[in-house]
């Protein structure tokens, strides 16, 4: 019973649903408590019948919010309710400024102002000052209109109520302030999760090509000195995969990016699965010499990959490396083509090499 109805209010609900059900329930704890209060402190049995009135009403609401779902509007009829028809009656019966009614007052204000909509918040919180100031007007033009409420029962009943009240309003605003942490912690791990996948490949965990292009454009190709590209495509591929299945050839794929990130781990040094077996490494060096004696370097690291399951599966690479910084390259997609043509002669070269 009680981890169902911790299903129906605490759950994954939206911000609105659940502010809904924590005002309700708050509001019909608060009803049940003003009605076994009254009773007990002997005030006259209009204002009982009001408390209980109001407990039903709130839980006849709240089985209707969870038949009909709609929860904006059952927020709507429950704050109008409160305000029109609740509380200005209410204000007399309990005995006006002799009991603790302000309080009351001034809580309903909260739970009107945590209402969904702007429109019908608006609507709400008028209605609402311009009723309770007229209560409050006619209750101290004509006392005798109050309850008649001794000393000690007022005086009790004020500071009850103003403690009551308090709890409340830290209930609520604690309530809201979780709602709305669960709910940025939630999205915010589902921006990192889209963010990551926007910018990675499932299989190897490299950058994918939308995110190469991105830095490269923005952040390479501005201040290309230092930088190299090698773009490089894994030899007769088709043939690991038909010999050893398209598994075997996921591995192969794999076990190439991790060569690629342990090797290329400077700044700026991104790593990435351009297409099907096709990769670029981009390379910070201080000249080309350098840039592709790295290359050869990973080339050879490539070629040592033995991988425990498929003994004898050989995996080989060809690539082309060009600097970023050449004046010929009007844009990135020139170069790009322009390491492709190398990448292509490497191929018809006799593969297993890298062209500059
Ligand atoms: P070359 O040396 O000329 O590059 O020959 P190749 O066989 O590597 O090239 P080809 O373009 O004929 O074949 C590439 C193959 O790569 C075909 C495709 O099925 C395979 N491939 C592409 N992406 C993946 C992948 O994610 N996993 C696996 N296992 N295979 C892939
Ligand atoms: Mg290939
Ligand atoms: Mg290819």
């Amino acid at each position: 019973m009680l981890e169902r109805l911790k299903n129906i209010i605490v759950p994954k609900q939206t911000f609105e649903v659940a502010l809904f059900w924590g005002v309700l329930i708050a509001c019909f704890i608060a009803a049940v408590f003003s009605a076994v209060f009254s009773a007990l402190e002997d005030i006259d049995v209009i204002t009982v019948a009001g408390c209980v009135s109001l407990s039903v009403f709130f839980a006849v609401l709240g089985v209707v919010a969870h038949k009909t779902k709609n929860i904006n509007a059952c927020y709507f009829v429950m704050c109008l309710v409160i305000a029109l028809l609740v509380m200005p009656p209410l204000f007399f019966t309990c005995g006006g400024f002799n009991s603790g009614m302000v309080f009351y007052c001034q809580t309903t204000m909260l739970v009107l102002s945590l209402c969904a909509k702007k429109i019908l918040r608006a609507v709400l919180v008028v209605l609402s000052i311009v009723v309770d100031s007229a209560v409050f007007m006619l209750a101290w033009e004509h006392p005798e209109w109050c309850s008649k409420v001794e000393y000690g029962a007022a005086i009790t009943d004020i500071v009850v109520s103003f403690i009551f009240m308090s709890v409340f309003i830290f209930a609520v605003v604690s309530y809201l302030l979780q709602a709305y942490q669960r709910e940025k912690a939630t999205k915010d791990s589902l921006i990192e999760q889209l963010n990551y996948n926007s910018a990675h490949d499932v299989l190897t965990g490299l950058f994918n090509r939308r995110y190469f292009i991105d830095v490269l454009n923005n952040e390479i190709m501005p201040n290309a000195s230092g930088f190299y590209i090698l773009m490089y495509d894994v030899d007769h591929f088709k043939k690991i995969n038909d010999t050893y299945g398209h598994p075997a050839g996921d591995k192969a794929l794999a076990s190439i990016a991790k060569v690629a990130k342990d090797l290329f781990k400077q700044a700026k040094e991104i790593s990435v699965r351009y297409g099907g077996e096709e990769f670029i490494q981009v390379i910070a060096a201080d000249s080309m010499d350098e840039a592709r004696s790295r290359s050869e370097n990973f080339r050879e690291a490539v070629a040592a990959i033995a991988i425990e399951e498929f003994p004898g599966m050989d995996i080989r690479i060809s690539g082309g490396l060009v600097s970023c910084q050449n004046s010929s390259f009007e844009n990135y997609g020139k170069m790009l083509s322009v390491v492709d043509k190398l990448l292509y002669e490497a191929k018809t070269h006799g593969r297993n090499r890298i062209v500059c």
